[in-house]
């Protein structure tokens, strides 16, 4: 993506180098640990360690650990993970140190007193619901509180009385002294401070007071030297008070603020607070679930960190809102996957096939463990010949999918390319082989199709005037490894599944997991590593799964079909 033009961050760190603002830019990605990273947040990671690594600047992880309310060491580990999969490493490969907001809390206990000595701040004993009807609303100005004019030395006291735990939660709040009647309502005396009677799991019992986002952000940002502070669009009316912050305090850097439009993607629901909701509730199993939008669920799922990459990079970044169709992931996925992932065959509803004939299969038939087999090659991917070939033997009896076969002799040959009773197709690797018979129980269900094979057709055209229907995949129905497969659809049916008033739980798509047991594949799957997706020729892209693969039984997910199903 080094060909595509600027975007606005880019144009504006090119200028800034250039003019020499700064010699090196230094951004950040700060997520709360409050939950596990999803698409939204890969956007945002490719944003501001792409720059970084475009600009040869730094990138700093830091985690925005303000409220220990929701906070938990699980998703600060999550988020470690995720982020070194997607591929990026932060701070300087010297001192490649992971940062954490908490560690500033002395620093911003400090500011606050700051603050307090320049008359800029003060305890406001106003309760939630009277703070409210002070701040005013966009067309009335606010008032100021009964508190705003205490004296110095009083709300040092006060203050101090917060920080002792002599308050009980929700009792006052340091706030900023600014303008209660400012058009802009972030700027009418904003909370910095709120009592929190909670462990923190960075800093324990050390505090009961916890400084508000706007407090911690841009102070955060000056004391790591951050040079661009990228964040999404709605934070656009607190950068006055970002800015105030940075102006009032004796802070070590200027960092400037930026926006950029979050992504929204249809079918997709992507707040913590609702994927939370998902897994708590069981509606899907795990934070990892393959349906999720986490990074850690579309990891397990078999999408890679380069389809994601390449899907931030497709969808650039800007000013405005806009959402982007899911199916353009799906594409980046399924572009990357046809790119680089090995073939295998795998039959998913077996179908048993009998070749009447296999001795006059050819010279190099051998016998592998007691049975006649020839071994077929196939490349392990048509256009990488590093990717090398693959063995697969061809027995007797082989599977083929049960949809792949009819006795319904009227379906075209365009209609239907695959086998039908009396007709000709091609095993794919081996022989053109042609339908004599069916055999059915007694619920007439068809057990086996006994076949013929054409001598001489492996790697060659079979005699003119017979022509195979298509090519269809199977495998060996004595050489093979059993595997559940499981299939994925998307995990919620409606394009916007919690706009407006909607309750996105009702729209959970029943039929996002299909579980499919008794598949057969390939033998060379029985090597199938994780975090390596296949293409099962026919039928998609498939990668082990880490949860419920065992010894004796590898589990395939899905991770996206070979066509996009939901297109018209
Ligand atoms: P959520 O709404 O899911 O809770 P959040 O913004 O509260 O997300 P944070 O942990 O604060 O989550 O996010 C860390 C960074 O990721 C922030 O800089 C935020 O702007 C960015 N981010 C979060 N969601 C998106 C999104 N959908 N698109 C782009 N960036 C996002
Ligand atoms: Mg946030
Ligand atoms: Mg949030």
């Amino acid at each position: 993506g080094q060909d595509r033009p600027l975007n606005f961050l880019e144009q504006i760190i090119t200028k800034d180098l250039q003019e020499g603002k700064h010699s090196q830019i230094v951004t950040r990605f700060p997520p709360e640990p409050n939950g596990y990273l999803h698409i939204g947040h890969a956007k945002s990671i490719c944003l501001n360690f792409g720059l970084a690594e475009r600009f040869g600047g730094v990138c700093n992880l830091r985690f925005d650990d303000t409220n220990p309310a929701k906070e938990d060491q699980e998703y600060i580990d999550s988020i470690i993970e995720d982020v070194k999969w997607l591929g990026f490493q932060w701070g300087q490969e010297s001192n490649a140190e992971v940062k954490f907001a908490s560690k500033y809390f002395d620093q911003f206990y400090e500011w606050a007193l700051h603050l307090i000595h320049d008359n800029k701040a003060y305890v406001c004993h106003l309760s939630p619901d009277e703070a409210r009807q002070y701040r005013g609303t966009l067309k009335e100005p606010g008032k100021n509180s009964p508190y705003r004019d205490r004296s110095k030395e009083e709300n040092l006291a006060e203050f101090e009385k917060m920080r002792a735990g002599e308050y009980d939660e929700g009792a006052c709040v340091l706030r900023a002294k600014i303008d209660m009647a400012a058009p802009n309502i972030n700027l009418r005396d904003p909370i910095l401070y709120r009592i929190r009677k909670q462990s923190h799991h960075q800093t324990g019992d050390q505090w009961c007071i916890y400084p508000t986002y706007d407090f911690a952000h841009g102070q955060e940002d000056a004391i790591e030297g951050i040079t661009h502070s990228i964040c999404t669009l709605e934070f656009a009316d607190h950068r006055p008070l970002y800015e105030w912050f940075i102006e009032n305090l004796p802070v070590p850097s200027q960092p400037t603020q930026y926006e950029f439009a979050r992504l929204q993607l249809n079918y997709t629901v992507t707040s913590k607070r609702k994927l939370k909701q998902l897994v708590d509730e069981g509606h899907v199993d795990g934070w990892d679930d393959p349906r999720m939008p986490t990074i850690s669920g579309m990891r397990r799922r078999g999408y890679t960190p380069r389809a994601l990459r390449n899907f931030c990079d497709i969808i650039g970044v800007t000013k405005s809102d806009s959402q982007v169709d899911v199916g353009m992931l799906e594409y980046a996925v399924r572009d990357d996957l046809n790119d680089n992932a090995p073939r295998a065959m795998c039959v998913l509803q077996p179908l048993k096939l009998v070749i009447t004939n296999f001795d006059e299969a050819g010279d190099g038939v051998e016998s592998s463990g007691g049975e006649p087999t020839l071994w077929v090659t196939q490349p392990g991917h048509p256009n990488r010949p590093e990717l090398g070939e693959r063995k697969l033997p061809f027995t007797k009896e082989v599977y083929i999918e049960r949809g792949d076969f009819t006795e319904d002799t009227s379906l075209s040959r365009k209609k239907f390319k695959r086998l039908v009773s009396g007709d000709y197709v091609r095993l794919r690797g081996a022989h053109v082989i042609k339908a004599e018979r069916v055999e059915k129980d007694e619920a007439g269900e068809i057990t086996e199709v006994h076949c013929t094979l054409v001598p001489n057709t492996v790697g060659a055209n079979p005699p003119e005037g017979m022509k195979p229907r298509g090519v269809i995949h199977w495998v060996s129905a004595t050489q093979h490894v059993n595997c559940q497969v499981r299939l994925y659809d998307r995990l919620f049916n409606d394009d916007a599944p919690d706009a407006g008033e909607k309750n996105f739980l009702d729209f959970i798509n029943p039929d996002s997991l299909t579980i499919v047991d008794g598949a057969k594949a390939e033998l060379s799957l029985r090597d199938a590593q994780l975090e390596q997706s296949y293409q099962f020729e026919r039928e998609g892209y498939f990668t082990l799964d880490r949860r419920y693969s065992t010894e004796t039984l590898p589990v395939f997910n899905r991770a996206i079909g070979l066509k996009d199903t939901w297109a018209n």
